[in-house]
Protein backbone atom coordinates (compact mmCIF):
# COMPACT_ATOMS: atom_id res chain seq x y z
CA UNK A 1 0.00 0.00 0.00
CA UNK A 2 2.81 2.48 1.00
CA UNK A 3 0.73 5.83 0.63
CA UNK A 4 4.25 7.03 2.50
CA UNK A 5 6.21 7.08 -0.85
CA UNK A 6 3.59 9.33 -2.54
CA UNK A 7 3.19 11.52 0.87
CA UNK A 8 7.27 12.03 -0.05
CA UNK A 9 7.01 13.63 -3.46
CA UNK A 10 6.80 17.37 -4.30
CA UNK A 11 3.78 18.55 -6.55
CA UNK A 12 4.23 21.72 -8.19
CA UNK A 13 1.92 24.34 -9.70
CA UNK A 14 3.92 27.07 -11.64
CA UNK A 15 6.47 27.94 -8.95
CA UNK A 16 4.19 26.84 -5.53
CA UNK A 17 5.01 23.38 -4.17
CA UNK A 18 1.37 22.30 -2.76
CA UNK A 19 1.09 20.85 0.48
CA UNK A 20 -0.96 19.34 2.74
CA UNK A 21 -4.97 19.72 2.24
CA UNK A 22 -6.45 22.70 4.47
CA UNK A 23 -10.18 21.86 3.56
CA UNK A 24 -13.05 21.30 1.86
CA UNK A 25 -15.54 23.60 1.01
CA UNK A 26 -18.54 23.39 -1.69
CA UNK A 27 -16.91 23.61 -4.96
CA UNK A 28 -13.22 23.42 -4.24
CA UNK A 29 -10.18 21.99 -2.39
CA UNK A 30 -7.80 24.19 -0.62
CA UNK A 31 -4.19 23.57 0.26
CA UNK A 32 -1.11 24.74 1.90
CA UNK A 33 1.47 25.95 -0.65
CA UNK A 34 4.72 27.77 -0.56
CA UNK A 35 5.74 30.08 -3.16
CA UNK A 36 9.51 28.62 -3.82
CA UNK A 37 10.10 32.01 -5.27
CA UNK A 38 9.52 34.32 -2.73
CA UNK A 39 12.43 35.45 -0.31
CA UNK A 40 10.27 36.97 2.01
CA UNK A 41 6.57 35.32 3.14
CA UNK A 42 6.32 32.14 1.07
CA UNK A 43 2.87 30.71 2.53
CA UNK A 44 -0.19 30.66 0.81
CA UNK A 45 -3.33 28.92 0.19
CA UNK A 46 -4.73 27.77 -3.05
CA UNK A 47 -7.89 27.12 -3.92
CA UNK A 48 -8.47 24.39 -6.64
CA UNK A 49 -11.16 24.72 -8.93
CA UNK A 50 -12.16 22.05 -11.61
CA UNK A 51 -12.13 24.35 -14.53
CA UNK A 52 -14.84 22.45 -17.00
CA UNK A 53 -17.54 23.36 -14.21
CA UNK A 54 -16.48 26.94 -13.91
CA UNK A 55 -15.95 28.30 -17.68
CA UNK A 56 -18.77 26.10 -19.04
CA UNK A 57 -20.61 28.40 -16.64
CA UNK A 58 -22.98 30.92 -17.91
CA UNK A 59 -21.59 32.82 -15.28
CA UNK A 60 -18.07 33.43 -16.21
CA UNK A 61 -18.55 37.13 -17.16
CA UNK A 62 -19.58 37.59 -13.49
CA UNK A 63 -17.04 35.49 -12.43
CA UNK A 64 -14.28 36.95 -13.79
CA UNK A 65 -15.64 40.13 -12.86
CA UNK A 66 -15.72 39.44 -9.32
CA UNK A 67 -12.48 38.28 -8.86
CA UNK A 68 -10.76 40.86 -10.84
CA UNK A 69 -12.04 43.56 -8.63
CA UNK A 70 -11.12 41.08 -5.42
CA UNK A 71 -8.12 40.81 -6.56
CA UNK A 72 -7.07 44.33 -6.73
CA UNK A 73 -9.22 44.78 -2.68
CA UNK A 74 -7.06 44.73 0.02
CA UNK A 75 -8.45 45.44 2.67
CA UNK A 76 -7.48 43.90 6.57
CA UNK A 77 -10.65 41.51 6.99
CA UNK A 78 -11.00 39.90 3.16
CA UNK A 79 -8.64 37.31 2.34
CA UNK A 80 -6.36 39.00 -0.34
CA UNK A 81 -6.62 37.08 -3.62
CA UNK A 82 -2.85 37.18 -4.23
CA UNK A 83 -2.54 35.39 -8.32
CA UNK A 84 -5.02 33.16 -10.51
CA UNK A 85 -3.37 30.23 -12.33
CA UNK A 86 -5.16 27.91 -14.70
CA UNK A 87 -4.18 24.04 -16.25
CA UNK A 88 -6.28 22.39 -18.40
CA UNK A 89 -8.36 20.84 -15.92
CA UNK A 90 -8.10 23.24 -12.97
CA UNK A 91 -8.65 26.12 -11.61
CA UNK A 92 -6.00 27.59 -8.64
CA UNK A 93 -6.73 30.90 -6.77
CA UNK A 94 -3.30 31.83 -5.27
CA UNK A 95 -4.69 33.30 -1.24
CA UNK A 96 -2.91 34.58 1.31
CA UNK A 97 -2.07 32.06 4.24
CA UNK A 98 -3.97 32.70 7.58
CA UNK A 99 -2.72 30.20 10.12
CA UNK A 100 -5.46 30.72 12.63
CA UNK A 101 -7.87 28.75 12.02
CA UNK A 102 -12.00 29.13 11.75
CA UNK A 103 -13.73 31.75 13.95
CA UNK A 104 -16.01 28.93 14.89
CA UNK A 105 -13.57 26.59 15.81
CA UNK A 106 -12.64 28.75 18.83
CA UNK A 107 -16.39 29.07 19.96
CA UNK A 108 -16.57 24.99 19.23
CA UNK A 109 -13.43 25.19 22.14
CA UNK A 110 -14.02 27.63 23.89
CA UNK A 111 -17.50 28.14 23.94
CA UNK A 112 -19.80 31.59 23.30
CA UNK A 113 -17.83 34.17 23.32
CA UNK A 114 -18.09 37.33 25.77
CA UNK A 115 -20.22 40.59 24.14
CA UNK A 116 -17.04 42.67 23.85
CA UNK A 117 -15.27 39.98 21.87
CA UNK A 118 -18.57 39.59 19.85
CA UNK A 119 -18.84 42.99 18.78
CA UNK A 120 -15.20 43.16 18.03
CA UNK A 121 -15.45 40.78 15.56
CA UNK A 122 -19.08 41.73 14.02
CA UNK A 123 -17.50 45.40 13.61
CA UNK A 124 -14.77 43.81 11.29
CA UNK A 125 -17.38 41.75 9.24
CA UNK A 126 -18.94 44.63 8.94
CA UNK A 127 -15.98 46.25 7.61
CA UNK A 128 -15.70 43.73 5.48
CA UNK A 129 -18.85 43.54 4.02
CA UNK A 130 -19.70 47.32 3.65
CA UNK A 131 -16.24 47.52 1.91
CA UNK A 132 -16.75 44.79 -0.80
CA UNK A 133 -20.19 45.97 -1.59
CA UNK A 134 -19.53 49.40 -2.29
CA UNK A 135 -16.87 48.07 -5.19
CA UNK A 136 -20.20 46.19 -6.42
CA UNK A 137 -19.20 42.20 -4.55
CA UNK A 138 -21.46 40.60 -2.41
CA UNK A 139 -20.71 37.34 -0.81
CA UNK A 140 -24.10 35.73 -0.62
CA UNK A 141 -22.85 32.72 1.34
CA UNK A 142 -21.84 34.30 4.13
CA UNK A 143 -21.11 31.41 7.02
CA UNK A 144 -19.14 30.40 9.77
CA UNK A 145 -16.66 28.66 7.54
CA UNK A 146 -15.55 32.06 5.35
CA UNK A 147 -14.56 33.78 8.93
CA UNK A 148 -11.18 32.85 8.98
CA UNK A 149 -8.70 34.08 12.28
CA UNK A 150 -5.16 35.21 11.25
CA UNK A 151 -2.14 34.46 13.47
CA UNK A 152 -3.06 37.82 15.23
CA UNK A 153 -6.25 37.18 15.65
CA UNK A 154 -8.02 39.55 13.51
CA UNK A 155 -10.59 38.45 10.89
CA UNK A 156 -10.45 37.77 7.38
CA UNK A 157 -13.60 36.96 5.29
CA UNK A 158 -12.98 34.66 2.64
CA UNK A 159 -14.54 33.34 -0.35
CA UNK A 160 -16.11 37.03 -1.23
CA UNK A 161 -17.14 37.31 -5.23
CA UNK A 162 -16.95 33.70 -5.21
CA UNK A 163 -20.43 32.91 -4.24
CA UNK A 164 -21.08 32.06 -8.17
CA UNK A 165 -18.88 28.86 -7.91
CA UNK A 166 -21.60 27.35 -5.59
CA UNK A 167 -24.35 27.70 -7.82
CA UNK A 168 -25.17 24.87 -8.72
CA UNK A 169 -27.05 24.13 -12.49
CA UNK A 170 -30.26 24.82 -10.72
CA UNK A 171 -29.19 28.87 -10.12
CA UNK A 172 -29.74 28.42 -6.13
CA UNK A 173 -27.29 28.97 -3.93
CA UNK A 174 -25.99 25.92 -2.26
CA UNK A 175 -24.06 25.80 1.33
CA UNK A 176 -21.48 23.44 1.69
CA UNK A 177 -23.05 21.74 4.58
CA UNK A 178 -26.69 21.75 2.54
CA UNK A 179 -28.29 23.61 5.38
CA UNK A 180 -29.39 26.93 5.46
CA UNK A 181 -28.62 28.11 9.00
CA UNK A 182 -27.35 31.68 7.41
CA UNK A 183 -29.02 31.90 4.61
CA UNK A 184 -31.76 34.89 4.48
CA UNK A 185 -35.61 34.01 3.87
CA UNK A 186 -35.68 36.04 0.08
CA UNK A 187 -32.73 33.89 -0.66
CA UNK A 188 -34.29 30.59 0.69
CA UNK A 189 -37.19 31.46 -1.81
CA UNK A 190 -34.93 32.72 -4.97
CA UNK A 191 -37.56 35.64 -6.30
CA UNK A 192 -34.48 37.46 -7.00
CA UNK A 193 -32.81 38.94 -4.39
CA UNK A 194 -30.58 41.90 -3.77
CA UNK A 195 -27.05 41.06 -2.38
CA UNK A 196 -26.65 43.74 0.32
CA UNK A 197 -29.56 42.90 2.34
CA UNK A 198 -29.20 38.87 2.52
CA UNK A 199 -25.69 39.72 3.19
CA UNK A 200 -26.74 41.81 6.39
CA UNK A 201 -29.34 38.79 7.58
CA UNK A 202 -26.24 36.56 7.56
CA UNK A 203 -24.04 38.79 9.74
CA UNK A 204 -26.92 39.01 12.09
CA UNK A 205 -27.18 35.30 12.27
CA UNK A 206 -23.33 35.05 13.07
CA UNK A 207 -23.39 37.69 15.59
CA UNK A 208 -26.26 35.50 17.32
CA UNK A 209 -24.74 32.79 17.37
CA UNK A 210 -20.79 34.30 18.30
CA UNK A 211 -22.16 35.62 21.56
CA UNK A 212 -25.16 32.66 22.22
CA UNK A 213 -22.72 29.53 20.95
CA UNK A 214 -26.26 28.21 19.07
CA UNK A 215 -27.93 29.25 15.94
CA UNK A 216 -30.83 31.15 15.97
CA UNK A 217 -32.77 28.58 13.89
CA UNK A 218 -32.02 25.40 14.38
CA UNK A 219 -34.73 22.62 13.23
CA UNK A 220 -33.35 19.08 12.38
CA UNK A 221 -35.95 18.96 10.03
CA UNK A 222 -35.66 21.31 7.03
CA UNK A 223 -39.28 22.52 6.96
CA UNK A 224 -39.46 23.10 9.78
CA UNK A 225 -36.32 25.65 9.66
CA UNK A 226 -37.16 27.55 6.15
CA UNK A 227 -40.62 28.19 8.48
CA UNK A 228 -38.69 29.50 11.59
CA UNK A 229 -36.25 31.35 9.38
CA UNK A 230 -39.29 32.98 7.15
CA UNK A 231 -41.26 34.35 10.23
CA UNK A 232 -37.41 34.81 12.10
CA UNK A 233 -38.49 33.15 14.44
CA UNK A 234 -36.33 32.96 16.96
CA UNK A 235 -35.27 34.08 21.08
CA UNK A 236 -32.74 35.21 22.85
CA UNK A 237 -30.57 33.72 25.84
CA UNK A 238 -30.91 35.52 28.90
CA UNK A 239 -27.23 37.06 28.99
CA UNK A 240 -27.56 39.08 25.85
CA UNK A 241 -27.66 42.64 26.78
CA UNK A 242 -30.86 44.81 25.26
CA UNK A 243 -28.65 46.81 23.00
CA UNK A 244 -27.16 43.98 21.55
CA UNK A 245 -31.26 42.25 20.92
CA UNK A 246 -32.30 45.51 19.99
CA UNK A 247 -29.69 45.55 16.80
CA UNK A 248 -30.05 41.91 15.94
CA UNK A 249 -34.17 42.52 15.93
CA UNK A 250 -33.34 44.76 13.48
CA UNK A 251 -31.11 42.92 11.42
CA UNK A 252 -32.86 39.47 11.64
CA UNK A 253 -36.07 41.07 9.92
CA UNK A 254 -37.57 38.94 7.32
CA UNK A 255 -38.58 41.23 5.07
CA UNK A 256 -35.29 43.06 3.39
CA UNK A 257 -37.14 46.13 2.57
CA UNK A 258 -37.55 46.84 5.98
CA UNK A 259 -34.11 45.62 7.12
CA UNK A 260 -31.41 47.48 8.66
CA UNK A 261 -28.86 48.92 6.68
CA UNK A 262 -25.29 48.77 6.92
CA UNK A 263 -24.65 52.86 6.72
CA UNK A 264 -27.59 51.95 10.07
CA UNK A 265 -25.60 49.54 11.77
CA UNK A 266 -22.73 51.37 11.65
CA UNK A 267 -24.45 54.56 13.29
CA UNK A 268 -26.35 52.18 15.86
CA UNK A 269 -24.85 52.64 19.66
CA UNK A 270 -24.17 48.85 20.46
CA UNK A 271 -21.70 48.55 17.31
CA UNK A 272 -20.63 52.26 17.52
CA UNK A 273 -18.74 51.28 21.30
CA UNK A 274 -14.77 50.47 21.27
CA UNK A 275 -15.07 50.93 16.96
CA UNK A 276 -11.91 50.84 15.45
CA UNK A 277 -11.75 52.07 11.73
CA UNK A 278 -10.07 50.14 9.61
CA UNK A 279 -7.11 51.33 8.36
CA UNK A 280 -5.69 49.64 4.78
CA UNK A 281 -3.63 50.71 2.27
CA UNK A 282 -5.34 51.84 -0.88
CA UNK A 283 -4.78 49.49 -4.14
CA UNK A 284 -1.84 49.90 -6.45
CA UNK A 285 -1.21 49.22 -9.69
CA UNK A 286 -2.94 45.34 -9.58
CA UNK A 287 -1.66 43.82 -12.33
CA UNK A 288 -4.74 41.52 -13.89
CA UNK A 289 -3.67 39.66 -16.63
CA UNK A 290 -3.30 36.07 -15.29
CA UNK A 291 -7.09 36.93 -14.31
CA UNK A 292 -8.26 37.84 -18.26
CA UNK A 293 -5.77 35.09 -19.19
CA UNK A 294 -7.64 32.25 -17.81
CA UNK A 295 -11.22 33.40 -17.76
CA UNK A 296 -10.30 34.25 -21.66
CA UNK A 297 -9.13 30.45 -22.32
CA UNK A 298 -5.46 31.62 -23.55
CA UNK A 299 -3.67 28.74 -23.31
CA UNK A 300 -0.45 31.02 -23.09
CA UNK A 301 -0.32 31.01 -19.59
CA UNK A 302 -1.70 27.36 -18.73
CA UNK A 303 0.49 26.33 -15.68
CA UNK A 304 0.95 22.32 -15.39
CA UNK A 305 0.72 20.16 -11.95
CA UNK A 306 3.99 17.97 -11.80
CA UNK A 307 5.63 15.72 -9.70
CA UNK A 308 9.06 15.69 -8.58
CA UNK A 309 10.92 12.24 -8.11
CA UNK A 310 10.03 10.97 -4.09
CA UNK A 311 12.20 12.28 -1.70
CA UNK A 312 12.86 9.85 1.27
CA UNK A 313 10.49 10.08 4.46
CA UNK A 314 12.29 9.91 7.40
CA UNK A 315 9.52 7.83 9.47
CA UNK A 316 10.88 9.51 12.86
CA UNK A 317 10.12 12.55 11.78
CA UNK A 318 6.72 11.58 11.12
CA UNK A 319 6.15 9.55 14.51
CA UNK A 320 7.35 12.89 16.32
CA UNK A 321 5.07 14.73 14.82
CA UNK A 322 2.28 12.57 15.61
CA UNK A 323 3.39 12.01 19.08
CA UNK A 324 1.77 15.10 20.40
CA UNK A 325 -1.34 14.38 19.11
CA UNK A 326 -3.72 13.65 21.57
CA UNK A 327 -7.38 11.77 20.44
CA UNK A 328 -9.04 13.84 23.44
CA UNK A 329 -8.38 16.91 21.42
CA UNK A 330 -9.41 17.31 18.11
CA UNK A 331 -7.38 20.66 17.97
CA UNK A 332 -4.12 20.10 16.56
CA UNK A 333 -2.78 22.80 18.85
CA UNK A 334 0.76 24.09 17.04
CA UNK A 335 2.17 27.94 18.47
CA UNK A 336 -1.15 28.57 20.03
CA UNK A 337 -3.29 27.65 16.63
CA UNK A 338 -6.09 25.36 15.83
CA UNK A 339 -6.57 23.15 13.11
CA UNK A 340 -9.23 20.89 11.96
CA UNK A 341 -7.43 18.10 11.56
CA UNK A 342 -5.86 15.45 13.65
CA UNK A 343 -3.31 12.70 13.16
CA UNK A 344 -2.79 9.59 15.54
CA UNK A 345 -0.02 6.80 15.23
CA UNK A 346 -1.28 3.07 15.55
CA UNK A 347 0.58 -0.04 15.46
CA UNK A 348 -2.56 -2.41 14.61
CA UNK A 349 -2.95 -3.49 10.99
CA UNK A 350 -4.19 -1.33 8.41
CA UNK A 351 -7.12 -3.30 7.59
CA UNK A 352 -7.69 -3.15 11.46
CA UNK A 353 -7.65 0.74 11.64
CA UNK A 354 -10.32 0.38 9.02
CA UNK A 355 -12.90 -1.65 10.54
CA UNK A 356 -12.16 0.03 13.95
CA UNK A 357 -12.81 3.89 11.92
CA UNK A 358 -15.68 2.07 10.15
CA UNK A 359 -17.27 0.20 13.64
CA UNK A 360 -16.80 3.67 15.62
CA UNK A 361 -18.87 5.41 12.59
CA UNK A 362 -21.63 3.39 11.71
CA UNK A 363 -23.55 4.09 15.45
CA UNK A 364 -23.42 7.64 14.90
CA UNK A 365 -25.47 7.52 11.63
CA UNK A 366 -22.33 7.80 8.94
CA UNK A 367 -22.06 6.42 5.86
CA UNK A 368 -19.12 4.98 5.29
CA UNK A 369 -17.16 4.86 1.53
CA UNK A 370 -14.13 3.13 1.36
CA UNK A 371 -10.93 3.69 -1.37
CA UNK A 372 -7.75 1.76 -1.30
CA UNK A 373 -6.64 3.31 2.51
CA UNK A 374 -9.07 6.24 2.55
CA UNK A 375 -12.43 6.23 3.81
CA UNK A 376 -14.77 9.11 3.13
CA UNK A 377 -17.49 9.33 6.50
CA UNK A 378 -20.80 11.15 5.07
CA UNK A 379 -23.48 11.60 7.46
CA UNK A 380 -26.98 10.89 7.32
CA UNK A 381 -28.49 13.56 4.84
CA UNK A 382 -32.06 13.30 6.51
CA UNK A 383 -30.26 14.37 9.86
CA UNK A 384 -28.72 16.75 11.26
CA UNK A 385 -25.26 14.45 11.38
CA UNK A 386 -25.80 15.05 7.25
CA UNK A 387 -24.17 17.92 7.38
CA UNK A 388 -21.15 16.36 8.36
CA UNK A 389 -18.22 14.58 6.56
CA UNK A 390 -15.10 13.22 7.64
CA UNK A 391 -11.92 12.20 5.72
CA UNK A 392 -9.34 9.63 7.11
CA UNK A 393 -6.61 8.44 5.26
CA UNK A 394 -4.04 5.39 6.92
CA UNK A 395 -0.52 5.86 5.94
CA UNK A 396 1.96 3.14 6.50
CA UNK A 397 5.21 5.22 8.57
CA UNK A 398 7.17 1.98 8.61
CA UNK A 399 6.44 -1.77 8.68
CA UNK A 400 3.83 -2.21 11.40
CA UNK A 401 3.36 1.23 12.17
CA UNK A 402 0.60 3.59 10.58
CA UNK A 403 -0.49 7.07 11.09
CA UNK A 404 -3.82 7.98 10.80
CA UNK A 405 -5.13 11.25 9.69
CA UNK A 406 -8.64 12.72 10.31
CA UNK A 407 -10.51 15.71 8.85
CA UNK A 408 -13.69 17.58 8.57
CA UNK A 409 -14.31 18.11 4.44
CA UNK A 410 -17.69 19.35 4.85
CA UNK A 411 -20.56 20.70 7.54
CA UNK A 412 -21.17 22.71 10.60
CA UNK A 413 -17.82 23.03 12.93
CA UNK A 414 -19.65 23.36 16.29
CA UNK A 415 -21.64 20.12 15.36
CA UNK A 416 -18.43 18.27 14.16
CA UNK A 417 -16.69 19.10 17.42
CA UNK A 418 -19.76 16.73 18.89
CA UNK A 419 -19.32 14.39 16.85
CA UNK A 420 -15.61 13.88 17.71
CA UNK A 421 -15.82 13.63 20.79
CA UNK A 422 -18.31 10.44 20.92
CA UNK A 423 -16.03 8.88 17.71
CA UNK A 424 -12.91 9.50 19.14
CA UNK A 425 -13.81 7.65 22.45
CA UNK A 426 -14.32 4.39 19.89
CA UNK A 427 -10.90 4.37 18.43
CA UNK A 428 -9.05 4.57 22.05
CA UNK A 429 -7.66 0.67 21.89
CA UNK A 430 -6.14 1.51 18.34
CA UNK A 431 -3.67 4.32 19.35
CA UNK A 432 -0.39 3.99 19.90
CA UNK A 433 1.80 6.60 22.33
CA UNK A 434 5.04 6.41 22.97
CA UNK A 435 6.16 5.82 26.74
CA UNK A 436 7.63 9.74 27.07
CA UNK A 437 3.77 10.54 25.21
CA UNK A 438 1.85 8.84 27.71
CA UNK A 439 4.22 10.88 30.66
CA UNK A 440 3.72 13.93 28.89
CA UNK A 441 -0.20 13.40 28.62
CA UNK A 442 -0.65 11.82 32.38
P1 LIG B 1 -13.53 27.32 1.76
O1 LIG B 1 -13.69 26.54 0.50
O2 LIG B 1 -13.06 28.72 1.54
O3 LIG B 1 -14.71 27.21 2.70
O4 LIG B 1 -12.28 26.65 2.49
C1 LIG B 1 -12.35 25.44 3.18
C2 LIG B 1 -11.47 25.54 4.41
O5 LIG B 1 -10.09 25.69 4.05
C3 LIG B 1 -11.76 26.76 5.28
O6 LIG B 1 -12.81 26.54 6.13
C4 LIG B 1 -10.45 26.96 6.00
O7 LIG B 1 -10.37 26.13 7.13
C5 LIG B 1 -9.43 26.54 4.96
N1 LIG B 1 -8.93 27.73 4.27
C6 LIG B 1 -9.50 28.34 3.20
N2 LIG B 1 -8.78 29.40 2.81
C7 LIG B 1 -7.71 29.48 3.64
C8 LIG B 1 -6.60 30.38 3.75
N3 LIG B 1 -6.44 31.39 2.91
N4 LIG B 1 -5.71 30.16 4.75
C9 LIG B 1 -5.89 29.12 5.59
N5 LIG B 1 -6.91 28.25 5.55
C10 LIG B 1 -7.81 28.41 4.59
Amino acid sequence: MSRASAMGSRTLVGKYELGRTLGEGSFAKVKFARNTQSSGESAVAIKIIDRHRVLSHHMVEQIKREISTMKMIKHPNVLNILEVMASRTKIYIVLEYVGGGELFDKIAKDGKLKEGEARRYFQQLINAVDYCHSRGVYHRDLKPENLLLDSQGVLKVSDFGLSAFSKQEDGLLHTACGTPNYVAPEVLNDKGYDGTASDVWSCGVILFVLMAGYFPFDEPNLMALYRKIYNADFSFPPWFSSNAKRLIKCILDPNPLTRITIPEILENDWFKKDYKQPCFKHEEDVNLDDVDAVFNDSEDYLVTERKEKPVSMNAFELISRSQGFSLDNLFDKQMGLVKRETRFTSTCPANEIMSKIEEAAKPLGFNVHKRNYKMKLQGDKSGRKGQLAVATEVFEVAPSLHMVELRKTGGDTLEFHKFYKTFSSGLKDIVWTSDSNKEETS
